[in-house]
C-alpha cells in the first residue's frame, strides 16, 4: 500500500496509502465491519497463526484503518504505523509498550498538558518514574538521564510555549543510553517537520489536530521505524483496545490530501498575525517559532520546514486581559484543540494545562496571562481585524 517513494511531499499526500480495492474506487472503501469471515476452518486458523495475511477482526487490523496508517507512515518516513483512538491512547500506547514497573521516562515540561497528567498518575501507579525537564535546555536533558532511563519524550515547538528542542542532538544522549527518543509532532504535522530524520525512534500524533484538520475526528497514530516495534506495539494496542475506527480513519485520510496546502496557508498567516501581535501595545510577551525574537528561532529554521500555525501571546493586564480577549473575540472561536480550518483561542492555565496544577504549569513556563492561539486558513485580514477589535476591548478596560 505504498506510493511512489520518489515523489514529493505534495504528491505524497494525495496518493500515500492507496492500494487497488474491489470495483477500482478511488480512495478506500469504508470497510465499516467489526468481523472478516473466515474461507474455511484451516484458513481462519492460518491467519491466526500469522501464515496467511488477511483480516480477521477490526480491533486486530482492518482495512480502511491501514490505508491511513500506510499514508501517515509515509508522510512521516517511518515503516508502519498504529491508529489509536485519540492522542491520549497514542500516548498511553507508547508508554504501556516501552516502559515497565522500575523504569524511568525523561520528559519536556512544555508537553500536552494530559501526557503530564497520565505520566503523574497511571504511569507513576505501575511504577513507571519521569523528571521532567526543559528538554530546550540539552545540559538538563543530560542530567535528567539515570541508568534506568528508557523514554525521553519530547514535543517541538512545545505545548503551549513553543520553546524548541534540539532532536539531533537529544537522539544522540538517548541512543547512548540506549533510550527510545519519542516525539509528538502534533504541532508541526508531518508537513513541517519529520523527526525521524533527526533520529527519532518513535513519533506520534494527535489526529485531532492538523493531520485531519477539520475539527471532525478523535484520533491518535504513533509511527514506528522497524517491524519488530510494529508488532510489538500492535500486541499493546491490541490489548489495550484503543483503536481508532474505520469511518474516522476514513475522514483522517480524506484530510491528508489536503495537509500541504492547508499547512502553507496555516504558516502564512500565522507568521503575519504574529508579527501584528508582536507590534502591539497591549502584547507582553509572544512566542512564535518564526519571530527573530523566538529563543530558538536559528535552530527552528534548520529542523522545520515552516513555523506552523500556534502563537502564545501574554497580554499586559494578565489573566483578566486573556479573559476579555477571549469573551470579545468573534471571527476567533473560543474552544480548545487546535490545528483546523478554523481560528481557535484558548486559555491554557484554566483549560487544556489546568489538571497539571498550577506548580507545573509554572515550571513549564505557562504563566496566568497566557492565551494560545490556533490560527486557521480563512482571510488573515479578516482574522486580524477581529484581533483587532477584540484588543481595543481589552483597552478600554485599563488594566496597565
Ligand atoms: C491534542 C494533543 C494531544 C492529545 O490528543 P487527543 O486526540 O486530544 O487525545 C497530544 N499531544 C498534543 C501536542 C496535542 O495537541
Amino acid at each position: 500500500m505504498k506510493s511512489n517513494s520518489k515523489v514529493k511531499f505534495e504528491t505524497k499526500c494525495v496518493h500515500s496509502g492507496i492500494s487497488e480495492y474491489e470495483y477500482g474506487p478511488v480512495v478506500p472503501p469504508i470497510y465499516q465491519t467489526s468481523t472478516f469471515k473466515f474461507e474455511s476452518a484451516e484458513h481462519g486458523a492460518s491467519l491466526f497463526a500469522g501464515e496467511k495475511k488477511g483480516y480477521i477482526y477490526t480491533r486486530m487490523l482492518n482495512p480502511t484503518i491501514q490505508a491511513m496508517e500506510d499514508a501517515i507512515a509515509e508522510l512521516e518516513g517511518g515503516y508502519k504505523a498504529l491508529g489509536c483512538g485519540s492522542g491520549m491512547a497514542a500516548v498511553h500506547t507508547v508508554f504501556a509498550s516501552l516502559t515497565q514497573s522500575g523504569d524511568h521516562v525523561v520528559c519536556s515540561t512544555a508537553v500536552y498538558g494530559p501526557t503530564t497528567t497520565l505520566l503523574n498518575t497511571i504511569m507513576k501507579k505501575y511504577g513507571v518514574e519521569t523528571t521532567f525537564v526543559d528538554t530546550s535546555n540539552l545540559s538538563e536533558v543530560k542530567r535528567a538521564i539515570k541508568p534506568n532511563t528508557k523514554v525521553i519524550y519530547v514535543e517541538t515547538p512545545g505545548n503551549p510555549t513553543l520553546s524548541i528542542s534540539n532532536l539531533e542532538e537529544i537522539s544522540k544522549l538517548a541512543k547512548q543510553q540506549n533510550a527510545k527518543l519519542v516525539v509528538d509532532n502534533t504541532f508541526m504535522s508531518p508537513a513541517l517537520q519529520n523527526p525521524m530524520a533527526f533520529g527519532a525512534d518513535i513519533v506520534l500524533h494527535s489526529l485531532t489536530k492538523f493531520l485531519n484538520g477539520h475539527a471532525d475526528v478523535v484520533g491518535g497514530i504513533v509511527v514506528v521505524k522497524d517491524e519488530e516495534t510494529y508488532q510489538h506495539f500492535r500486541k499493546t494496542l491490541n490489548q489495550l483496545g484503543g483503536v481508532i475506527d474505520p469511518f474516522n480513519s476514513f475522514l483522517v485520510h480524506r484530510g491528508i490530501k489536503t495537509l500541504s496546502l492547508r499547512m502553507q496557508r496555516h504558516c502564512e498567516n500565522a507568521q503575519i498575525i504574529a508579527e501584528w501581535l508582536e507590534k502591539h501595545p497591549l502584547v507582553k510577551s509572544i512566542s512564535f517559532p518564526g519571530l527573530k525574537s523566538h529563543p530558538q528561532y536559528e535552530l527552528g529554521l534548520k529542523q522545520h520546514k515552516g513555523a506552523g500555525g500556534m502563537i502564545t501571546v501574554e497580554l499586559a493586564g494578565g489573566l483578566e486581559a486573556g479573559r476579555i480577549m477571549m469573551n470579545s473575540v468573534k471571527l476567533f472561536q473560543l474552544a480548545v484543540s487546535l490545528g483546523g480550518v478554523e481560528s481557535l483561542v484558548q486559555h491554557p492555565a484554566s483549560m487544556t494545562h489546568f489538571s497539571m496544577g498550577k506548580e507545573a504549569r509554572l515550571a513549564g513556563g505557562i504563566t496566568d496571562g497566557l492565551v494560545r492561539i490556533s490560527v486557521g486558513i480563512e482571510n488573515v485580514n479578516d482574522l486580524i481585524s477581529d484581533l483587532e477589535s477584540t484588543l481595543r476591548e481589552v483597552e478600554k478596560a485599563k488594566l496597565r
